[in-house]
């Protein structure tokens, strides 16, 4: 991090070096000079960590330009944000940050305050360049903005400087920015050049981390949130991405149907102002193809955009796509659109000026880039005065609103079937900017009484929508393409509802109910049920019933402490702990291993201060595969996280090793994620029948083939566990085959998949959370409650059979008969009652158990996750 100060000293070190020459800053180097190449032309391409020494540069020569770290990426790399300006905002960039602030939060502010921080303040544009980063053209085109915003000397874009902070997140995903660089660089010059990388851009969830704007459960994500959320409180945001190579060559707001309702008109009236300016200003550069109302959607919360629910003029824009940094030739025939706006490609309202097709090149997106960034600045600037005013009047409706209309208030009862989530969504929530309260004495309220501790999320408050949004129950906004015609589907999921995800208890209060305010304590800091040990310990208990303590019983066994299952349920010191639940001991000779484990705790353990016989057997975490392959295999990404983050430890393979590895001698457990079976069998994804090749090096489009599943299947015929969701539950239907010395046994495992059929009867489930039955007193459902509610697209959906032979079958949970919907959006509903959504299966000693819905959705669906650490600790049957 470069400060102003330390760039002073630079100077002042740097001038006594050249004693002589006039007291000036030394010149700076344009890009193509630094880089040796001009950015966006063919081939070339710059590393996350060559782009960020160029902008320190420009940081230390010019008074126009300030880089300031704001966290790490998932492995490690320093993320900036460089603040361009005029000399004397960057100066006072603090006194201005002050003024976001207020006008942001502060609902009390009087008209003569407000005009007088409109006067003083500026515009702060935020930018995230190339979060996805195959989409490279953004990030490449930063150092040309930057260089001519802190070169210039044409009086317009000094005006923009004086009225706006741009400030630039060079690089949204440092990590995938170099995987994709690197990579492209090994192939370039060969025939495989431009070649999909094989793996996600990024350590866990590639494409996926922009999903991730509800939960921000990753590193680079909650550095980018803090920006809007707690720190800067910009006025706009805009996100940068690429689209496919055959579409519209460049998408601006306004979005397309369907819009989040919590969302206050304001907000995009104005994104479509940007847009409006974007399109006109792009097409008179001579920039064909712009796209507005088209593809995407303004519905869902899980994107960069999630600012939008916190009062922020927020968009995206996106590019039509090269091969990388390699040319591209579009065949005008090869001209297509695709999703929502636009059926035809043809000029039409949403498309004024169609692209004609022929070359495409990363130097004319980082055109597109470079014009469409200095509207949306022209844009900022010219309604400067708008915009600050809008920020504050913002605040002040959604303040307003939250105590004038219902609801009122989210109340969380502290007694919860699993209180480490609810002090997982209260850290949350207070990460997104949220004021969290507890109530410090009893009150009842709409014929509930809560209790002192009991935590409240009021709804006056200026992230009133976004609070609404992620603690309400989803229901879609039916729209049609015309009256009475199609719906208009969703460009994502369509449920989020933290609650309902973590099977947490929320109270939604309707009444105004002023004795709540007079008994609210505002939680600082993080928030934790966890008091500190008043007695011995000799060992703790963590009931069964919570995520968390699966987390510290597996890191407590990382640590090298005993640990061990209860066999049968325990009531001690007025607590209940179900079969299942963890023992950890004390050992006096690991002091370090028991302070790092008890030191995470979040919740209350129960405590046992004295040697005493428990019925319980040995915690011991089996040896586990985990299936990934080289297709930007995201649901397997998040799996990895998930098990990181809960102390799980795996082995990741890929399908086409299990031909050559001895999956007995190594494992006890083989996970597949979500996934497509021709993938998994061949390495190529099948559709009608037909395979197709993709863009990977051939090195990587290899599957389990029939020798890897037969490996797979002898695997399971000695004992083996096979855990399989969503696609990948598809490899164990119909007739398999085990091979034995005397030559192949067939049998076949007793349930079908139904899925196919529900979807021509009209079931359609727009990833949704279903209810979700769950039979009790199975190794598979401890801890569990009797519903909850599983994410699901529909498919897969169980039948079982008689079992013939050594096969036996179970159902795990059950969709109920009626409203199977909990949040979201499902058609057909009634073709999926009843049905079975998980089911355990054994032929022989080897054990399968299915889901028919994502246990680990993208690390957002805690209140299934159980359903998965059992899986791992089944028993052999035998
Ligand atoms: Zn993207």
């Amino acid at each position: 991090m470069l400060n102003r100060m330390k760039s002073n000293l630079i100077m002042v070190v740097s001038l006594w070096f050249s004693a002589g020459l006039a007291a000036q800053q030394s010149p700076l180097t344009d890009p193509e000079s630094h880089f040796g190449f001009k950015p966006g032309s063919d081939r070339n391409l710059f590393t996350y960590e060559e782009l960020i020494n160029y902008l320190q540069e420009l940081d230390e020569g010019s008074p126009r330009i300030s880089m300031q770290e704001i966290g790490h990426s998932p492995m490690g790399k320093p993320i900036y944000i460089a603040f361009i300006s005029d000399e004397e905002n960057i100066r006072n960039l603090e006194d201005l940050k002050e003024i976001n602030r207020s006008l942001a939060l502060d609902p009390g502010l009087g008209e003569e305050e407000i005009e007088s921080m409109v006067h003083r303040g500026k515009v702060f544009l935020l930018a995230t360049l190339s979060m996805h980063s195959s989409e490279v053209g953004p990030s490449q085109s930063a150092p040309l903005i930057a260089y001519d915003l802190v070169t210039t000397s044409d009086q317009k874009e000094l005006e923009w400087l004086n009225n706006v902070v741009y400030m630039m997140v060079p690089c949204h995903n440092p990590d995938g920015m170099d995987m994709i660089v690197d990579y492209y660089k090994k192939t370039s010059g060969t025939r495989y050049e431009g070649a999909s990388l094989p793996r996600v851009y990024h350590k866990y969830v590639g494409h996926d981390n922009n999903r991730d704007f509800v939960i921000l459960t990753q590193e680079d994500n909650r550095a980018i949130s803090r920006i809007y959320s707690q720190d800067w409180y910009p006025q706009v945001m805009v996100e940068k991405h690429q689209m496919g190579s055959t579409g519209t060559r460049y998408f601006v707001p306004p979005n397309h149907d369907p819009i989040a309702e919590n969302v206050p008109a304001g907000i995009f009236h104005w994104s479509g102002v940007f847009g409006q300016q974007m399109a006109t200003d792009m097409t008179a550069e001579g920039l064909a193809g712009v796209s507005q109302h088209y593809l995407f959607d303004d519905y869902w919360p899980g994107s960069t955009e999630t600012c939008i629910w916190k009062n922020v003029i927020g968009f995206l824009t996106e590019a039509a796509s090269a091969g990388i940094a390699t040319p591209l030739y579009i065949e005008p025939t090869e001209l297509t659109v695709s999703g929502k706006g636009l059926s035809e490609y043809k000029k039409s309202i949403n498309m004024l000026e169609p692209w004609e097709g022929g070359w495409w090149r990363l130097v004319d997106i980082v055109e597109y880039e470079v014009v469409s960034t200095m509207s949306i600045l022209k844009t900022a600037s010219l309604h400067r005065e708008d915009i600050l005013r809008f920020r504050n009047r913002m605040c002040r409706e959604q303040v307003e609103l939250g105590s004038t209309e219902a609801p009122f208030y989210y109340i969380l009862p502290t007694d919860q079937h699993d209180p480490g989530e609810l002090v997982n969504l209260v850290n949350l929530m207070k990460e997104h900017g949220i004021d969290v309260y507890e109530l410090n004495g009893d009150v009842e309220l709409e014929g509930m009484v809560y209790r002192t501790g009991d935590v409240v999320i009021p709804l006056a408050q200026p992230f009133r929508a976004f609070i609404k949004e992620v603690m309400e129950k989803q229901e879609y906004p039916e729209r049609h393409y015309t009256p009475g015609g199609e719906l208009i589907k969703p460009y994502d999921i369509t449920s989020w509802s933290l609650p309902l995800h973590r099977n947490v208890k929320a109270g939604e209060i309707g009444n105004r109910c002023d004795e709540v305010k007079g008994r609210l304590q505002k939680i600082e800091g993080e928030y934790s049920l966890f008091e500190p040990f008043e007695r011995e310990v000799y060992a703790i208990v963590l009931p069964v019933t919570s995520n968390e303590s699966f987390r510290t019983a597996f890191l407590a066994l990382e640590e090298g402490l005993q640990v061990e299952r209860l066999d049968v349920e325990m009531k001690y010191q007025d607590r209940h702990y179900g079969k299942g639940s963890f023992i950890i001991y004390n050992d006096p000779g690991k002091k370090e291993a028991w302070e790092k484990v008890t030191g995470q705790l979040r919740f209350r353990p129960g405590v046992i201060s004295d040697k005493r016989a428990l019925i319980a057997h040995p915690l011991v975490i089996p040896r586990i595969a985990l299936v990934e392959t080289y297709f930007h295999d995201m649901d397997a990404g998040w799996t990895r996280y998930l098990f990181d983050t809960y102390h799980i430890p795996f082995t990741v393979i890929y399908p086409h090793q299990f031909r050559e590895t001895d999956l007995t001698g190594k494992f006890d457990v083989i996970i597949f994620p979500d996934n497509d079976k021709s993938i998994l069998m061949t390495g190529k994804r099948k559709s009608d029948d037909e395979y197709y090749l993709g863009s990977y090096h051939p090195d990587y489009v290899k599957g389990m083939e029939k020798e890897g599943f037969g490996k797979l299947m002898e695997f399971s015929d000695k004992g083996g566990i096979i855990l399989a969701w969503g696609g990948s539950a598809g490899l164990f239907e119909g007739i398999l085959k085990i091979r034995r010395k005397d030559g192949e046994e067939e049998f076949q495992l007793p349930f079908r998949d139904i899925s196919s059929e529900l979807t021509k009867e009209g079931l359609y489930v727009a990833g949704s959370l279903l209810k979700l039955d769950v039979t009790p007193d199975h190794p598979l459902t401890l801890g569990m409650p009797e519903r909850i509610g599983v994410f699901s697209r529909g498919r897969p959906v169980f039948r079982t059979s008689l079992p013939v032979f050594d096969t036996d079958r179970r159902v795990i949970g059950t969709y109920p008969e009626k409203e199977v919907l909990m949040s979201g959006y499902i058609a057909g509903e009634k073709k999926i009652g009843n049905k079975a959504a998980m089911i355990w299966m054994r032929r022989g000693r080897g054990q399968f158990v299915l889901y028919g819905f994502n246990p680990q959705f993208r690390a957002s669906t805690q209140a299934s996750y159980k359903l998965l650490f059992n899986a791992l600790l089944l028993d052999d049957p035998e």
